[in-house]
């Protein structure tokens, strides 16, 4: 109840300054309260007064004695991370994620299953709540949920949290996600696309860390990508921006999913990849699949990169021919956006050098050399992991913000 209140009370007139003084110490670091006054650039009292309110607030707590420069030393100050709980789920086209994470992004207890999220909004959102509460009963008595993040395969109004005429979601368009689990855990929840998450995940606590202007890349059933502009998500005017599995890459009579023809993700996305595997497999040009198939076991985008992996020439092909396209489409965005960094990820992604060769090649080919000069592709370190750190990162960095310590935290904090 007395730190509600202290929550509370940090969302009067000072409350930049408070946020300045918590995102010092939160992400960029610093440790002491000189540190901090160099960082916010605020003078020593204000950062001494914002300091005490956030302890009071329990929001940082006061460490041991840091290193002297001469005078007396400096005592430490670190963000408190256990302050409050984080439930995140990260839904893909077949799978849900759910976990629980610190005011830092750090996971805990993840766990997944397989899901069809054409089922629809209801069917698989009361799953998701079932482990969120599973998650719940397992906390310590004294944890309160403070927030909740949610990614999902398609196109998110990040405003409102809803799905917007998301291809593979049937059933989803415009569902109030955020009021579905806002009711349930009493506490506000986010909503984005699940590329974004993951790029967020990149970007805060990933390969991306440091860097201004990223693209990540999900290849999984389709293809996603989330921008990252001068450090900040670029989601768009309507939450699509960075949609690039349905770019046309040349002709073809391949329908995609979305209705249209010759779509980046139709060709060369898991799907496509466990289409042409079958047949391959079927027709006995990759005798690795055909074994696959005889076993009685599926042909997926899994079992292509797979035989790939062990050297089936006609699996090779397809790997290296989606790397190409993928490429060709990149260096569009390339010359488009400037990028430092693009990061590949998502299940094909697991196929490494060899995908990433034919990737760089292709970008390399067809992009303008200034903007390749110091642009790296790399395969995300994070893997399954970035949606969840995302979502989590999503939900504090909404939580802490001026806007976020403005709300009433008073029905997050008393149990
Ligand atoms: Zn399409």
């Amino acid at each position: 109840m007395e730190r509600a209140h202290a929550i509370t009370a940090l969302a009067g007139e000072n409350i930049e300054s408070v946020v300045s003084v918590l995102d010092a110490v939160r992400v960029s670091g610093a440790t002491t309260r000189p540190e901090i006054a160099r960082v916010t650039r605020l003078g020593r009292n204000v950062v001494t007064d914002r300091a005490a309110q956030l302890i009071a607030a329990g929001l940082l707590t006061e460490g041991p004695l840091g290193r002297s420069t001469g005078g007396r030393a400096p005592r430490e100050l670190r963000f408190n991370a256990a302050a409050g709980v984080i439930l995140v789920a990260d839904l893909g086209a077949t799978s849900i994620e759910v976990a629980t994470a610190d005011l830092a992004g750090s996971i805990s207890n993840a766990r997944g299953e397989a899901a069809d999220v054409t089922l629809g909004p209801t069917h698989i959102l009361s799953r998701v709540a079932e482990l969120f509460d599973e998650l719940v009963d397992s906390l310590p008595g004294d944890a309160h949920v403070w927030g909740v993040g949610v990614g999902l395969p398609g196109p998110v109004e990040f405003d409102t949290g809803r799905p917007v005429s998301p291809p593979i979601m049937p059933g989803w368009d415009g569902y109030d996600v955020r009021s579905f689990f806002a009711s349930r855990y009493h506490a506000p929840v986010w909503v984005d696309n699940d590329v974004n998450v993951m790029a967020l995940g990149e970007l805060r606590g990933g390969l991306a860390a440091g860097h201004q202007d990223v693209v990540f890349v999900k290849i999984g059933t389709g293809i996603g990508a989330g921008l990252v502009s001068r450090g900040l998500l670029h989601r768009g005017a309507q939450g699509c921006a960075g949609d690039i599995g349905h770019m046309a890459v040349g002709e073809s009579t391949v329908q995609c999913r979305c209705g249209q023809l010759g779509c980046l993700e139709a060709l060369a996305g898991g799907h496509a990849l466990g289409r042409d595997g079958l047949e391959l497999a079927h027709s006995g040009q990759s005798p690795v699949l055909a074994g696959e198939l005889a076993a009685g076991h599926e042909v997926t985008a899994q079992s292509v990169v797979d035989a790939a992996l062990r050297g089936d020439p006609a699996a090779r092909r397809l790997v290296t021919e989606s790397a190409r396209l993928l490429g060709g489409a990149l260096a569009r965005v390339v010359n488009f956006f400037n990028p430092s960094l693009i990061l590949i990820g998502g299940g094909v992604a697991s196929a490494g050098d060899l995908y990433l060769s034919q990737v760089r090649l292709a970008v390399l080919g067809r992009s303008l050399p200034l903007a390749t000069r110091h642009l790296e592709i790399l395969q995300s370190p994070l893997a399954d992991r970035a949606g969840l750190r995302g979502a989590a990162f999503m939900v504090v960095d909404e939580l802490l913000s001026p806007a976020g310590l403005s709300r009433t935290h008073d029905q997050l904090l008393i149990s």
